[in-house]
């Protein structure tokens, strides 16, 4: 018999909900374990305040002396909440974190002194031996340092006893080898293009800064399923499991009531959300049944990335309290729908103004409009960078595969502002007649707000959607670290509003027309300029990929493919440009990128092929001793007329060594073809090869297990099935 399936089977269903007692009110506890404002101003010197707040505000720099400051209030704070230990977090090229925790406690080598101890370098910089970091040849390896620096932007917080302070990872020769120094580099020039163009609108603006609510779609399983299953351990997918009779075809889980232990395992983790600063609000189950989201009030994008990388972290940690795994794959099963993380995207004012809100009077709304017209432009003129910047082994069973959203990168606006965009498109070239800039102010710029009101057409098959006051990238990866998308979606967004300015100034400077005549005559252009990206129609259809290469739109369906267009001259030019990455960092990303990805289908095929030769082949053959078994004895009894009483049993005998056959053969194929992509030189041939010629081995060794697994006898199968992990609770 299958003892560990059946074992974890019973320990799944006896498992009582876990109690989860209620700590306070949420606006109570909310970044209690943060260094927030508030411990600040009670921890810190008015100075050591001040320099912090400049800082964050300002981008000024905290002096040494300052920073000694800094860190003991920090310390004192830390330590009254029992800390016993602080460390650089930090975001690596691995896409998730990163830290190494060291004591405040100090002492002479003789043991005198013992003493607490945490000053303004350790604080300011910590040289953790990350040699093991992927660096994409960024660092030789007998230079293999590389420190973290504090990112005051995102204030320390306490995890368990644990001080932990926000950092960037960067070489000694200053690249960045994590995803928060492009990320900060990306706000900051996105900041500087933004504010200039809305100083058109309003010369008090300040500063923009680009906001971010992501969505976090996850799977929950029983962990003692989990850990019966080799392929979730080690992948973080099922690569095997017969689709269960029962999916979500009947749409009975969809924002269906919470199961109690579920329930009780996300009060836990709202708990600690609340007391890490994490202001998480919304919870609910997702179409796939053990699927369920979670969802934020979005932040500034800095805080708002950090908070979900902790988060990811958090998850799982709070899910072992509760005999949970979590599982982020976007493609965890085969059958159901998957997991993404739609990415919330807005730019807010210094002033408190949303620009990509619609806003009361003609003015805010040609402003609206100039912020909602250069992000589509952007968008358009970069879709296949963005389409790169959410590229991973994991999220291709998404894009390109059957699944939400298509890997063609398009965008829809709704059929309210597409009538808008129509109008536009008719603004006369050059001068306005005082005729037609009335027209506009009363029947385009006055009207938006009411029209957006009843714009409730939402198109979920879009990738990149408006959905009233913010952009919505639905093509992010569950499991992805939001800093990759956000950083390029941000800088894409800067460049383009830069052009838009200088475009605009020259129009008045050259031509004499007045700043709002420039403005729509730009606009105009952009409109007619990106029609083909806008999509209103059904992402997931075939029609679709046939008007989208008419249209000229990129559609990568794997990583290897889409990845390429991180290093085009153009990538690497905007880039550089806008001082984000300058050619060498991209040009590491991408090949850690393939790395990562070349390593995942590996071992997603070593896996694989362990299962289907220590677990489907020898179960099979038990099986099918007990068939040989059965037909000996029934010729025993019945001699030579034996055969019309075991005509099923041998007909499955043969079906079964079949599948055996094909088993095997699909095997040897799929280690041959690896063994040809190991031997390959480059790491973007052996992406390709990996991708073109052993991945499509994945699915024929399935199809044969599968169908195996449907024949072979329930109580020796090994591996714990679909109907077990997706409907025990
Ligand atoms: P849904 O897309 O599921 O219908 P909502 O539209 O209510 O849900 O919002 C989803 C997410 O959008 C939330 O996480 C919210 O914080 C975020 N969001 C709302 N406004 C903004 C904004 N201006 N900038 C960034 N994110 C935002
Ligand atoms: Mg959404």
């Amino acid at each position: 018999m299958a003892t560990f399936r059946f074992e974890a089977l019973k320990a799944a269903s006896n498992r009582p909900a876990v109690p989860v007692s209620e700590i306070g009110k949420k606006s109570e506890i909310f970044g209690s374990n943060v260094f927030n404002d508030k411990a600040m101003r009670q921890h810190l010197t008015p100075e050591a305040y001040k320099a912090v707040r400049s800082a964050v505000d300002h981008g000024i720099k905290i002096d040494r002396k300052m920073a000694d400051y800094i860190a003991l209030g920090m310390k004192e704070w830390a330590m009254s909440k029992g800390v016993t230990h602080y460390t650089h977090w930090f975001q690596p090229l691995t896409g998730t974190t990163a830290e190494k925790h060291d004591a405040f406690f100090e002492t002479s080598f003789d043991g005198s002194d013992p003493v607490e101890k945490f000053g303004g370098s350790q604080l300011v910089q910590q040289e953790p031996d990350a040699s093991s970091f992927p660096n994409g040849g960024i660092r030789n390896t007998f230079e293999a340092r590389g420190y973290t620096a504090w990112d005051p932007t995102s204030p320390a917080f306490i995890f368990g006893t644990t001080l932990c302070i926000p950092t960037v990872f960067v070489s000694y020769t200053g690249e960045a080898l994590d995803n928060k120094a492009p990320l900060l580099r990306a706000l900051s020039a996105i900041d500087e293009a933004a504010t200039e163009v809305a100083k058109f609108f309003d010369k008090n603006v300040k500063k923009v800064t680009p906001t971010l609510g992501w969505e976090q779609e996850y799977f929950l399983i029983d962990d003692a399923l989990a850990a019966s299953r080799p392929d979730i351990l080690q992948t973080g997918r099922t690569l095997l499991g017969h689709v269960s009779a029962k999916g979500q075809q009947l749409e009975d889980h969809y924002f269906g009531s919470i199961p109690t232990r579920v329930l009780n395992y996300m009060r836990d983790l709202e708990n600690e959300c609340m007391l890490l600063g994490i202001p998480v609000k919304t919870r609910h189950n997702e179409v796939a049944p053990n699927q369920f989201e979670l969802a934020p009030i979005f932040e500034e994008t800095n805080l708002a990335v950090d908070h979900n990388s902790l988060l990811m972290d958090v998850m799982q940690k709070v899910a072992e309290r509760h005999h949970f795994k979590v599982l982020f794959h976007e493609k965890p099963f085969k059958g159901v729908n998957g997991s993404g993380k739609h990415n919330n995207w807005s730019l807010a004012t210094d002033t408190g103004i949303n620009l990509l809100s619609p806003g009361k009077t003609p003015t805010s709304n040609l402003q609206f409009l100039t912020f909602f017209i250069n992000t589509i432009k952007a968008v358009s003129n970069y879709e296949e960078l963005l389409r790169a910047s959410i590229a991973s082994a994991s999220n291709d069973h998404r894009l390109g595969a059957n699944e939400a959203p298509p890997a063609i990168i398009s965008i829809f606006i709704g059929q309210q502002l597409t009538k808008v965009l129509e109008y536009l498109e008719g603004v006369s070239t050059g001068k306005l007649s005082p005729a037609e800039k009335t027209d506009l102010k009363l029947n385009v710029v006055g009207k938006i707000p009411d029209v957006l009101l009843d714009n409730t057409d939402r198109n979920r098959t879009s990738p990149f959607a408006f959905t009233g006051n913010k952009f919505e990238f639905r093509a992010v990866g569950s499991t992805a670290n939001c800093a990759t998308s956000m950083t390029t979606l941000n800088t894409i967004v800067a460049k383009q509003l830069n052009d838009f300015r200088k475009e605009v100034e020259a129009l008045v400077e050259k031509d004499g027309l007045k700043k709002d005549e420039a403005i729509f005559n730009v606009l105009r252009e952009y409109i007619k300029e990106t029609k083909h990206i806008l999509f209103e129609g059904d992402g997931y259809s075939k029609e679709w990929e046939e008007e989208a290469a008419r249209r000229g739109l990129s559609n990568h369906k794997t990583t290897p493919a889409a990845l390429k267009a991180k290093v085009s001259k153009k990538a690497l030019d905007l880039f550089a440009e806008l001082n984000v990455m300058n050619h060498t960092e991209v040009e590491a990303r991408y090949e850690i990128e393939l790395e990562e990805y070349v390593k995942k289908v590996q071992i997603e095929g070593r896996v694989l092929g362990d299962i289907v030769r220590n677990h489907i082949i020898p179960t099979t053959f038990k099986y099918q001793n007990l068939l040989i078994e059965n037909i000996k004895g029934l010729k025993e009894i019945f001699g030579k007329d034996y055969e019309e009483y075991a005509t099923e049993q041998i007909l499955i005998l043969k079906k079964i060594s079949m599948h055996i056959n094909e088993l095997n053969a699909k095997l040897h194929a799929m280690m041959d073809a690896r063994k040809d992509a190991n031997n390959l030189t480059t790491i973007e041939e052996m992406a390709h090869a990996y991708c073109d010629n052993v991945k499509p081995y994945f699915d024929e060794i399935r199809y044969h297990a599968d169908k195996l697994e449907l024949m072979v006898d329930n109580e020796l199968w090994t591996l714990t099935k679909y109907r077990e992990l997706l409907f025990t609770r």
